[in-house]
């Protein structure tokens, strides 16, 4: 591997800090000591590497890194090499400014530079860290999807190096099978080392920011909620989150609007008056100019929060109090229970699912086209010793959102981009897994993309 001939460069641990680097994650639980860290700068770069590994006996793993957000290992090797594509960080706009080609290792934040400057919004994450190629290939669901759908309906085409080393484009046109596959199957079928998105008007500026209420209020906070859902636009994302807010550190409902369209927070006063009217202890909701101010609103947050982070998350069909109630309960348990895992914390989004319900459930790879949410748990620990509890803890909470909301609703499986790779492929796919494990069969038979949620080709 060292001999290769290639533009961009390879670490080993005696690359010393830099190898360093490039092995951090959004989450410290993530990271695992990789043997190679390749940093493609051409995607020329990328076969001769993937055919190096492959000739390796046994075959060296490889780990494809976009962002480095997944909270899971999927992005990292132990032993293995990580073709990091954190040097393929280009973004295009076009010269019609109709769409945007974005490069599979750039972050959101990179994303949003170009777009601000041009007063055109993508949909993309609501946070800029998050890697555009793992949202992408995942679903993406971004405080946008309210008008725009998701960010896989989105897509209008991106370039994949396969693990055969053939560099093609996917498209409705070219590749459709590996292009209607890479649309929620995530990365089990090869690199997107670009992909291209429609663009938008600018849809600011948006009122970001945070309403809170002690944990006595659940009740007439979910109240709210349920009234609030039967008027919601597509142009009003929330999301509510079950935390524990310095200094006090007591339970508290957390409500973070993201709205649309504000111009001098006329839409937010509206929406958030039956909010207010709870009167909550905290109230601090401001006029942010364009969505990459808004990608950075969780900074500070993030940056005191412990770094031993999983996530596990999965979707579910209403706010149904007794679901929520139930979450509540076991919530304000496990973080009483032990100080080191008291920044775990539970999220549910709030975005309108309207738009992302116009696309057939068999049109892209992705499960859900009902009417939908996702939720996630974060279990974050200060130790090493209260990892497992965490584990144990988002496993035990998603496990009872989706037996619950099947229950009362329908069951919706396991949301891929909040995953940890012990979930059955038949629950994060559904129906569509046949297709996938055709299209798998044509495009990677000998499961060279052997992280993550791994599709079985058909024999
Ligand atoms: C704090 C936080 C908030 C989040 N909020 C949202 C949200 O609002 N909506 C949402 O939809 N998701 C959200 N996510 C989930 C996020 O979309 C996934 O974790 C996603 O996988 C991150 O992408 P990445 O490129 O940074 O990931 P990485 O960790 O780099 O990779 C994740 C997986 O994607 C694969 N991959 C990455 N890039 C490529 C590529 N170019 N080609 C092929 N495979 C690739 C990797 O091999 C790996 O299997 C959130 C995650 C975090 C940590």
């Amino acid at each position: 591997m060292d001999q290769l001939n290639i533009q961009g460069q390879i670490l080993t641990e005696k690359s010393g800090d830099i190898y360093l680097a490039a092995l951090r994650r959004n989450s410290d639980l993530s990271s695992l000591p990789a043997k190679y860290i390749v940093q493609p700068t051409v995607y020329d770069d990328i076969p001769p590497v993937l055919a190096c590994a492959l000739a390796q006996s046994p075959p060296l793993e490889i780990a494809v890194k976009g962002g480095g957000a997944h909270s899971s290992t999927w992005a990292s090797s132990n032993g293995g090499i990580v073709i990091d594509l954190s040097k393929l960080n280009k973004v295009t706009l076009a010269e019609d400014k109709q769409s945007v080609t974005v490069q599979g290792g750039a972050l959101w934040g990179d994303v949003y530079e170009v777009t601000v400057r041009e007063r055109l919004e993508v949909v993309g994450s609501p946070l800029w860290f998050v890697g555009v190629g793992g949202f992408t290939l995942g679903g993406g669901y971004s405080p946008l999807s309210g008008e725009h759908g998701l960010a896989i309906d989105n897509m209008l085409a991106a370039t994949v190096v396969l693990a055969d080393g053939r560099i093609v484009e996917a498209s409705p046109h070219t590749e459709p099978d590996l292009f209607w596959a890479i649309r929620g199957g995530g990365g089990q079928f090869g690199i997107a080392v670009d992909i291209t998105f429609k663009t938008h008007p600018y849809a600011g500026p948006f009122g970001s920011g945070v309403l809170a209420y002690p944990g006595s209020q659940l009740p007439s906070v979910l109240k709210v909620i349920q009234d609030w859902k039967t008027t919601q636009t597509p142009a009003e994302r929330f999301t509510m989150t079950f935390s524990r807010p310095a200094p006090h550190f007591k339970p508290s409902i957390v409500i973070l609007p993201i709205v649309l369209h504000d111009e001098n927070l006329t839409r937010s006063s509206k929406v958030l008056a039956p909010f207010r009217a709870l009167q909550p202890v905290l109230d601090k909701v401001a006029p942010a100019p364009d969505m990459k101010t808004v990608s950075h609103a969780a900074d500070a947050g993030l940056a005191a929060a412990p770094r031993r982070l999983v996530i596990r998350g999965t979707m579910f069909s209403d706010f149904f109090p007794e679901l929520l109630t139930a979450v509540w309960d076991r919530w304000v348990a496990f973080t009483e229970s032990n100080e080191d895992v008291r920044a775990s914390a539970v999220l549910w989004d709030m975005t309108h699912p309207g738009e992302l319900t116009q696309i057939p459930s068999d049109a892209t790879a992705l499960r859900n086209r009902a009417p939908h949410y996702w939720m996630a748990v974060q279990g974050r620990s200060t130790t090493d010793a209260s990892v497992q509890a965490a584990r144990d803890f988002t496993t035990s909470v998603v496990s009872l959102v989706r037996e619950k909301n099947a229950e009362l609703a329908t069951d919706l499986g396991w949301f891929l981009s909040m995953c940890q790779g012990d979930e059955k492929a038949e629950d994060v796919f559904g129906a569509n897994l046949a297709r996938l494990r055709d299209v798998k069969a044509r495009y990677d038979p000998k499961k060279v993309w052997s992280k993550g949620i791994v599709i079985e080709p058909t024999l």
